[in-house]
């Protein structure tokens, strides 16, 4: 078994969708970003990514590259599967946190767990989301942002 660790963060801006581990949340901001900037999954690809020292989400999904622009992230993890999978990694249990003052998250937490329990391929018991605020400190407290961070399990071939 090999841990891997991963954060994101993604300014808040109007007109943009609030998309949070493949789920849309109803929202007057969405993050600022080159692709649908889910910040739960980009945190979740690096750190699926860094249990098995593959790189990272920038060196594997450049935002200079136009083909991601707007891109679901949900196709990023997919992409990001199939580099472990190619290694011979397969993830086994992940942990996250995401941080945003408003809209609050309690009712989508679910849905984003069977989503990534899809796109993983491993139960929905195995994946842990979680959602907490800032208390109004700082940036993201005062909802500028949000931040995820994640942990990832994986097999080793
Ligand atoms: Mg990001």
């Amino acid at each position: 078994m090999r841990i891997g660790f991963g954060y994101d963060s993604h300014r808040l801006v109007p007109g943009r969708a609030l998309i949070l581990g493949g789920v849309q949340v109803p929202s007057t901001l969405g993050p600022e970003a080159h692709s649908d900037g889910d910040a739960l999954i980009h945190a979740l690809i690096d750190a699926l990514l860094g249990a098995c020292a593959l790189g990272d989400i920038g060196r594997l999904f450049p935002p200079s590259d136009e083909q991601y622009r707007d891109i679901s992230s949900r196709i990023l993890l997919e992409r990001t599967l199939k580099v472990l999978g190619e290694a011979g990694f397969r993830p086994r249990n992940v942990d996250a946190t995401i941080i945003l003052e408003s809209p609050r998250l309690g009712p989508y937490i679910e849905q984003m767990r069977s989503t990534l329990s899809m796109d993983l391929g491993i139960p929905g018991a195995a994946i842990s989301v979680k959602a907490k605020t800032k208390e109004g400190l700082g940036l993201t407290g005062q909802g500028h942002a949000v931040e995820a961070y994640a942990v990832a399990l994986v097999e080793e071939p």
